[in-house]
């Protein structure tokens, strides 16, 4: 789960790294009013859940209350387009207003899981500011990394020499130690996936803090941080997507034609995969559980079709804890429910298969039952108009 830039500040503000004074508008009048309150020069920050803001035109400065206010209304509104987000880009609903820094340097500093050293990993760079996966790309060298080991912790020692790697000395060093320590309680502690600073700045006149501040969740950690799921913000994410997640189905939407249907992740990959062999591309990854009911399955239809690049359906089932005659339900209800226009593809295996079979063959709803899967890829392939 992602959350909004004022809220990740608020947050690693409660845990002592130092952020710029500042406050979140929803009209313009309100970002006049902050405006007046900061005082002098301030930055106006579009508020969407996705980088590359600055390039986009989504940070804006003002020198007045009024130009904040006008700056407000230009933004608020509308939709930003960046390199992270889709064309459509996303809605603009808040803006932070912040006293504007004088910058002397930017930095960066993250922290994100390594999979396969098994321990978060810190990342700091000099050359902050910018798309720190260019940097990663280019020039590797630039990103020093500390690994924090999950028993012992992060050490006071691996701080101060990633601090003195960013040419950080004297009071700022020991800012720097404070705020990497804080940085890492606050990922360790919030379940998080990433927490980002970026750009971690020097100011001309000696302090150091965090302009930017990003925080992801671990979707598998939220049911221990309600305070975290009452920040969410469904409207930053894809609407199909938040759909799903109301009905407990995995559903990541792909580029695809060919809409898949599947029972547990690994067949729902193996599933992906087989399309793919055979020259179709997959619409979506969808996994609607091991043990899904009738309704879950009609929900998750609806949901993969609703995508208007759908032009075929496949459906694999492995029957288990959910029963074949019991997905071969869930299938009818929602062609019924839902006038499905495009052939839908059924290859279902397993406890009570040859009644799930029977009950889609004898339908009268034209869906298409083959008996393994090799032939349920070749099937889709030739009824798809999505070629690779
Ligand atoms: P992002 O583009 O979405 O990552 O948004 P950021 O919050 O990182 O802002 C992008 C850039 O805008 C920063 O790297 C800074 O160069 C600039 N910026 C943001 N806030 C200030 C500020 O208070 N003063 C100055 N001078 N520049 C700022
Ligand atoms: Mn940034």
């Amino acid at each position: 789960m992602k959350i909004h830039e004022y809220q990740a500040k608020k947050i690693m503000a409660d845990y002592g790294v130092p952020v710029p004074r500042g406050g979140v508008a929803t009209t313009p009048a309100e970002a006049r009013k902050v405006a007046s309150e900061l005082k002098g020069k301030v930055v106006v920050k579009a508020q969407v859940h996705a980088g590359g803001r600055g390039k986009a035109g989504g940070i804006k400065t003002a020198s007045s209350p009024e130009e904040a206010e006008k700056l407000a209304a230009q933004l608020l509104g509308t939709r930003l387009v960046t390199h992270q987000t889709s064309p459509e880009g996303v809605p603009v609903r808040k803006v932070l207003v912040e006293e504007a820094m004088p910058i002397k340097r930017e930095l960066y500093l993250g922290i994100v899981i390594d999979t396969a050293a098994g321990a978060p990993v810190m990342m700091a760079s000099e050359a902050g500011g910018m798309d720190i996966e260019q940097v990663a790309a280019t020039t590797p060298e630039k990103i020093l990394k500390a690994y924090v080991d999950p028993i012992v912790g992060f050490q006071q020692y691996e701080a101060r020499s990633l601090a003195f790697a960013l040419n950080l000395d004297g009071d700022l060093m020991r800012t720097a130690t404070a705020l990497m320590t804080g940085l890492n309680r606050a990922f360790k502690e919030k379940d998080c996936s990433l927490a980002e600073i970026n750009p971690l700045v020097v100011t001309t006149d000696g302090r150091l803090l965090a302009l930017d501040a990003k925080l992801n969740f671990d979707d598998n950690a939220l049911f221990r941080h309600p305070e975290i799921v009452a920040l969410r913000d469904t409207e930053q994410e894809d609407p199909i997507e938040v759909e799903a997640s109301k009905h407990e189905i995995s559903y990541i939407k792909l580029n695809g034609t060919v809409g898949c249907m599947v029972n547990g992740a690994g067949l729902a990959m193996a599933t992906m995969d087989i399309i793919k062999q055979v020259g179709a591309e997959p619409a979506n990854f969808l996994d609607v559980g091991g043990g899904a009911s009738a309704e879950q399955i009609a929900s998750a239809f609806k949901i993969l079709v609703s995508d208007p690049k759908v032009d075929t359906v496949l459906v694999n089932v492995f029957g288990g804890i959910l029963r074949c005659d019991i997905a071969a339900r869930g299938i009818l209800d929602a062609v019924k429910e839902i006038e499905v226009k495009v052939p839908i593809v059924v290859r279902m295996r397993g406890t009570n298969m040859e009644e799930g079979m029977k009950m889609l063959r004898e339908s009268g709803l034209g869906v298409i039952v083959v008996n393994d899967l090799r032939q349920a890829a070749n099937k889709v392939k030739e009824l798809t108009k999505g070629k690779r």
